[in-house]
């Protein structure tokens, strides 16, 4: 059977080899605490499915206009100008099925066969094949845990080569949870010879400080953001592109002929979500940062080093050197011998080997109990 490279190059999560152990343990009866998932724990928001289900009744069952619902667009330009002070207009968003497809898309308009994209190492793992399968060449710079795994301008200005077409940045950044500095968006912003893709799924999801959008500080930044993790809505598949002045129509043509709309009454949910859900998400938001400081507590008493306190998204990247060189084979054993699921740092690259990424998706109960397990491991394990 004939498959192409491409596709055969695209390799799967690693973290989905744990969750497959996990699942299969389940099965066997085991209580397994789920500290791997990428995913919020909340259900999403009343309102917003009341909105979803209101227009399904009301008939809002077509194809939307190729770039989306006008009313989610004005919705998106207010937020982003209430969130950052920056306007934006209609022409400049594609609402697509989960940033996901976005980003993918996005690849696609910008790239060359062979055009290289800048991404830090550790990085989110899904980003390599996006821009492999526009054609694309991931050029990786690493980043120190030292420094908050903060790119570091001097590093990606050796990476700079004549097909370098743009740099990629995530914060709060999946693994890390960190979030980047201001001094770090104007130092990227200055490569003026190339776009600056920003995955701003994360934001909202900030609890010491704020976020900053690449659009406060130049024209040549691209927005790829979606619904799935502030307002819990993962299952929903709502994402968009905000791009530069004139891609408008290039935008239009590869999203009508890709996947011609975003789904309809998906999309009044988004609307919904950005208009009527915030005393919900504050409250999601308040939960989230209880856990995070309780998970950063007991990880550093259990003995993890933590070099930057992570203050956004829901992970904690946790370095595990002093016990672990494979991240890979800890996470298994950890699986197996305690029951918690966690997910190896090499899934993000080289750079997150010897790491462990926690999240705190998950109730302060089982975060509690998940690290009682790991702690006792731990311990047990010194011993031999
Ligand atoms: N970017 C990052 C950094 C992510 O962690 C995820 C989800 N795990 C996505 C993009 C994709 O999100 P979605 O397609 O659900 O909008």
């Amino acid at each position: 059977m004939f498959i192409s490279s491409k596709a055969r190059a695209i390799k799967p999560f690693i973290v989905m080899d744990v969750m497959a152990r996990a699942e299969e343990l389940e099965r066997a009866g085991e209580d397994v605490i789920h500290l791997e998932v990428g995913e919020p724990d909340f259900e999403t928001p009343e309102v917003i499915r009341q909105a979803a289900l209101e227009a399904m009744q009301a008939g809002k069952t077509h194809y939307t206009h190729a770039l989306g619902l006008i009313e989610l667009r004005e919705e998106i330009c207010r937020y982003y100008h209430r969130e950052y002070g920056v306007v934006i207009t209609p022409e400049r968003i594609m609402v697509t099925n989960g940033t996901s497809p976005g980003l993918l898309l996005l690849m696609m308009a910008v790239l060359e066969q062979g055009d290289e994209v800048i991404i830090s190492n550790p990085h989110y793992a899904c980003y390599p094949n996006f821009i492999r399968a526009a054609g694309g060449v991931p050029v990786e710079v690493r980043t120190l845990p030292e420094e908050g795994f903060q790119y570091r301008t001097e590093e990606i200005q050796r990476a700079i080569s004549k097909r370098t077409r743009a740099i990629l940045i995530n914060s709060p950044s999946n693994p890390t949870g960190i979030v980047m500095e201001e001094k770090n968006f104007r130092d990227i912003a200055e490569f003026s010879q190339c776009w600056i893709i920003s995955d701003e799924i994360y934001h909202g999801l900030v609890y010491e400080g704020r976020a900053r959008s690449i659009l406060e500080f130049t024209d040549r930044g691209f927005v790829i953001n979606g619904f799935s993790k502030l307002f819990a809505m993962t299952g929903w598949r709502l994402g968009y592109v905000i791009f530069p002045e004139g891609f408008s129509e290039v935008m239009k043509n590869i999203h009508q002929n890709f996947a011609i709309s975003a789904n309809s009454f998906v999309q009044w949910a988004g609307v919904a979500a950005l208009t009527k859900s915030w005393p919900d998400i504050e409250k999601m938001k308040a939960t989230y940062n209880e856990r995070r400081l309780y998970m950063i507590r007991r990880l550093k008493e259990i003995g993890f080093r933590l070099h930057h306190e992570p203050t956004g998204a829901f992970y904690v990247f946790a370095d595990a050197r002093n016990f672990c060189s494979d991240s890979f084979k800890e996470a298994f054993h950890i699986i197996d011998k305690v029951k918690v699921g966690v997910t190896p740092g090499i899934d993000f690259g080289s750079g997150g080997e010897g790491f462990l990424r926690f999240s705190y998706a998950n109730s302060l109960e089982n975060i509690a109990r998940g690290l009682d397990r790991i702690e006792e491991y731990l311990l047990k394990r010194s011993r031999c």
